[in-house]
C-alpha cells in the first residue's frame, strides 16, 4: 500500500497531527470571531451612525422651525406695533442674544429699505435681487404668508449662511419683511452636542456636495462610514453628513487581536517545531534500534566468546557464543568472582596464576590455551586472547576476552598425529611386506648355497675322505653366503628405516601405467592380458611409489586369482574415472570371486588362500588407501569374478 501514496495517514501521525490541527483550527475560529465581531460592531457603528445624524436633524430642524415661529412672532409685532417700535427691537435683541447662529436681525420696509437692524448696520445693504435665490426665497414669503429659507449663500464675515425671511404684515396688506441671517457654522457650534461632535465630523453640504459648513472636534483622524439626511428647512438640497472618526477605539481591540493571533502562530509553529523534532527523534530512535538489533545480532552470531571482566575479575559480560561455549547463561556468569564455574578443578592451579597474570596485565599477547569445563562436565580447550578494556572515559575498566573453542582443532591436531604415526606403521608394514618378499627372493640363493656347501661339508666328513684345504674352502664359500645374506638382510633393513611416505600431486593414470608395465611380465607369465580403460584423467595428492604398490598388490592379486579361469577368458581390467572430485581406480578380474568367510577376513593381516600367501597384501593396501583419505572396497564383477575398487579425493591446484 505504501507504494501507492496514500496510506501515509498513519493512525500515529493522526495522533500527532492533532494538536497542530486542533490550534490551526483554533486560530481559525478565533480570525472567524474576531470577523464577526467586526462585522457587529461595524453594523452597531452604522446604526449608531444613522441614530445619531437623525437626532442632529431632529435637533437642527427642531431649532430652525422654533427660529422660524420666533420670527414669525416678531414679523407679526412688527406689522402690529410697527417696524421700529421699542417692544420689537426689544424682542429681537432677546431673540439674537438667546440664538447664537442668529448673526442678524433686519426689518425692512415694502419697499425693501431697512427699517431696523439689529445689530445696527454700518452701511446700508441693499435687499436681494429679486431674480436671484434669495430674493426668490423673500418673494415666496411674503406670498405664503409664512416664514420662509433662502439658499445658503456666502455671507462677508460670517461664512455660510442662510436667511429666514417672515412677511410684516400691516393692517392686512404686505408691509416689509423681517429677514434673519443665521450662520450655519454657528448653527453647527450650537445644535451639535459634544459628544457627537466627538465621534463624528458633521457637515452641512449642497446639492452637488460641496461642505458649507462642518463641526469636527478631531483633526486628521482615520474616517469611517458616514450618512446623510436631508435637512429641510431649509431645503435647496442641503443636507447634514456625519461621519464615523475611526482609529482611537480600535487599538486596545486590534492589539488584542493581534496579541491573540501573534499567540496562535507561534503555538501552531511551536507544535510545527515539536512535530518535526519528535519526527526527528523518532527517526533517531529507529535509526538507533537498527543499530542496536545489528550490533545484538551481529554479537549473537560471533562464533567467537567474548567475556569482560573487571579489575577486580568479576565478570561483567559474556555474549552468546561464549555462553554456549561453557552452557552456562550470561545472567549465571555475570557477577562472580574467581574461580569461575567453567575452571577446572583439576587444574585449579595453573588457572589461577594464568587469572592473576592476566589481572596484572601480563597475558601472552599471542594468547594462551586452557582448558575449561562445560556446564556439563565436558572438557574442552580453548584460546584465549586477552585485551585491555577501556571505558568511555578513556578508563582502564577491566578486561575482554575474546576465547575460542579449539578442542576440534587439537583433535584435528592428534588424528593428523594419529595419522602419522598409522603412516609410519603402513610404511613399516609395506616395508615389512617387500622385506619379507625380498627376504624371500634375495635370501634363497645363499642360503641355499649355504645349505648344499653344508650338505657337501657334511657328506665328506661322513665319508671320511677329506683334506683340510677341501673343507676350509667350502666353509670359507659358505661364510662369503652367510656375509651375503647377512649384507641382503642389513640393507633391507637400511630401507626400512628410511622409507617414508611422501605425498605429491601426480596423475592417476601415469601411476596406474606405471604398475601396468611393472606387471607386465607377470601377467604374461600367466597368460593374462590387461586392458587399461582411462575414461577420465584425474590429479591426485599421493606418494607415488606407495600407489603403485597398492596397484601391483591388486593386480597380482587379479592375475593369481585367475589362474583357474580359461585361458582365453583371462583378461584384467584397470578403469580410472573421475567424478563428484573422486577419482576411482578398478581392477577387475575374470578369477572365481569371493567366497562369503574369505569376505569377511579379507583385510585381516595373514589372511590367505594361498600356499605361498603372506596375507598382508590387502591389509597394507588398505591403510595405504586410507593414508590418502580414500577407500578400499571389492564387488563382484558383473563378468564373473570380482573388481576391487579405491577411490581418492581430486587434488585441485
Ligand atoms: P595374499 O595375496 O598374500 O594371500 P592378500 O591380502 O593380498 O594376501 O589376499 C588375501 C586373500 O584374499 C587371498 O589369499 C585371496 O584368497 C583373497 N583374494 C585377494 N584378491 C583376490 C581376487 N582378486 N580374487 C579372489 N580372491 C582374492
Amino acid at each position: 500500500m505504501t507504494g501507492f501514496g496514500f496510506s501515509i495517514f498513519h493512525p500515529r501521525a493522526a495522533v500527532q497531527a492533532m494538536p497542530l490541527v486542533a490550534m490551526t483550527l483554533i486560530a481559525m475560529l478565533l480570525a472567524v470571531m474576531l470577523w464577526l465581531l467586526h462585522r457587529n460592531e461595524v453594523e452597531e457603528e452604522r446604526d449608531t451612525l444613522i441614530m445619531d445624524i437623525l437626532w442632529v436633524e431632529q435637533n437642527l430642524h427642531f431649532n430652525l422651525t422654533s427660529g422660524a415661529e420666533k420670527l414669525a412672532r416678531l414679523a407679526g409685532d412688527a406689522g402690529r406695533l410697527g417696524s421700529t417700535a421699542a417692544p420689537v427691537a426689544a424682542q429681537g435683541r432677546h431673540l439674537l442674544a438667546t440664538t447664537p447662529e442668529l448673526a442678524r436681525i433686519i426689518v425692512r420696509g415694502d419697499d425693501g429699505a431697512v427699517e431696523m437692524a439689529l445689530p445696527p448696520l454700518a452701511q446700508d445693504v441693499p435687499a436681494a435681487d429679486a431674480s436671484s435665490p434669495r430674493g426668490v426665497a423673500a418673494l415666496l414669503a411674503l406670498s405664503l404668508g409664512r416664514p420662509t429659507f433662502g439658499p445658503a449663500f456666502a455671507a462677508p464675515g460670517l461664512g455660510q449662511a442662510i436667511e429666514l425671511t417672515a412677511p410684516v404684515y400691516r393692517d392686512g396688506r404686505a408691509a416689509g419683511s423681517v429677514v434673519a441671517m443665521l450662520s450655519l457654522d454657528a448653527m453647527l457650534a450650537q445644535h451639535v452636542p459634544w459628544w457627537v461632535a466627538e465621534k463624528y465630523r458633521i457637515e452641512i453640504v449642497d446639492g452637488d456636495g460641496t461642505v458649507l459648513a462642518e463641526k469636527t472636534k478631531v483633526s486628521a483622524a482615520r474616517e469611517g462610514a458616514s450618512y446623510q439626511v436631508r435637512l429641510d428647512p431649509p431645503g435647496y438640497g442641503l443636507a447634514v453628513v456625519a461621519t464615523v472618526y475611526r482609529g482611537q477605539g480600535n487599538l486596545p481591540r486590534n492589539l488584542l487581536a493581534a496579541a491573540i493571533f501573534g499567540l496562535a502562530l507561534s503555538a501552531v509553529l511551536s507544535l510545527a517545531a515539536m512535530r518535526r523534532h519528535g519526527r526527528r527523534r523518532l527517526a533517531a530512535e529507529a535509526a538507533l534500534r537498527e543499530e542496536h538489533a545489528f550490533r545484538k545480532a551481529m554479537e549473537d552470531s560471533l562464533t567467537v566468546g567474548m567475556r569482560a571482566r573487571d579489575r577486580a575479575g568479576r565478570i561483567t559480560y559474556a555474549n552468546a557464543a561464549f555462553c554456549r561455549m561453557v552452557g552456562w547463561s550470561a545472567g549465571e556468569l555475570v557477577g562472580l568472582l574467581p574461580p569461575a564455574p567453567y575452571w577446572l578443578p583439576e587444574d585449579i592451579e595453573g588457572t589461577t596464576a594464568m587469572h592473576e597474570r592476566v589481572m596484572r596485565g601480563e597475558a601472552p599477547a599471542d594468547g594462551f590455551e586452557i582448558r575449561f569445563r562445560r556446564k556439563s562436565g565436558e572438557v574442552f580447550w580453548a584460546l584465549v586472547y586477552e585485551a585491555p578494556l577501556i571505558d568511555a572515559a578513556g578508563a582502564h575498566s577491566g578486561w575482554m576476552a575474546s576465547v575460542l573453542d579449539i578442542t576440534e582443532r587439537k583433535r584435528a591436531e592428534e588424528m593428523a598425529r594419529q595419522q602419522q604415526e598409522t603412516m609410519q606403521r603402513t610404511a613399516r608394514l609395506i616395508s615389512m611386506g617387500e622385506m619379507a618378499s625380498t627376504m624371500a627372493h634375495e635370501l634363497n640363493p645363499p642360503l641355499s648355497a649355504i645349505a648344499s656347501y653344508n650338505t657337501g661339508c657334511l657328506n665328506r666328513l661322513a665319508s671320511g675322505s677329506f683334506t683340510a684345504a677341501e673343507l676350509e674352502t667350502a666353509l670359507t664359500k659358505l661364510g662369503v653366503q652367510a656375509q651375503r645374506a647377512g649384507q641382503i638382510i642389513r640393507r633391507i633393513h637400511d630401507f626400512v628405516r628410511k622409507s617414508e611416505p611422501k605425498l605429491a600431486p601426480c596423475a592417476l593414470r601415469a601411476v596406474v601405467e606405471d604398475a601396468v608395465g611393472f606387471i607386465a611380465a607377470d601377467a604374461a607369465k600367466y597368460g593374462v592380458t590387461i586392458r587399461v580403460a582411462a575414461t577420465r584423467d584425474a590429479m591426485v595428492n599421493a606418494d607415488r611409489i606407495l600407489l603403485e604398490q597398492v596397484l601391483l598388490n591388486l593386480t597380482r592379486n587379479a592375475i593369481e586369482a585367475m589362474s583357474a579361469t580359461a585361458p582365453a577368458r583371462r583378461l584384467l581390467t584397470v578403469s580410472v574415472t573421475e567424478a563428484g572430485g573422486e577419482a576411482t581406480v578398478g581392477v577387475a578380474d575374470r578369477g572365481p570371486g569371493i567366497a562369503e568367510d574369505a569376505a569377511r577376513n579379507l583385510y585381516q593381516p595373514f589372511f590367505t588362500t594361498k600356499a605361498e600367501g603372506m596375507g598382508m597384501g590387502l591389509n597394507i593396501c588398505r591403510s595405504i588407501v586410507e593414508l590418502h583419505h580414500g577407500r578400499l572396497w571389492f564387488e563382484p564383477s558383473p563378468e564373473g569374478g570380482s573388481v576391487f575398487t579405491f577411490s581418492l579425493p581430486v587434488w585441485t591446484p
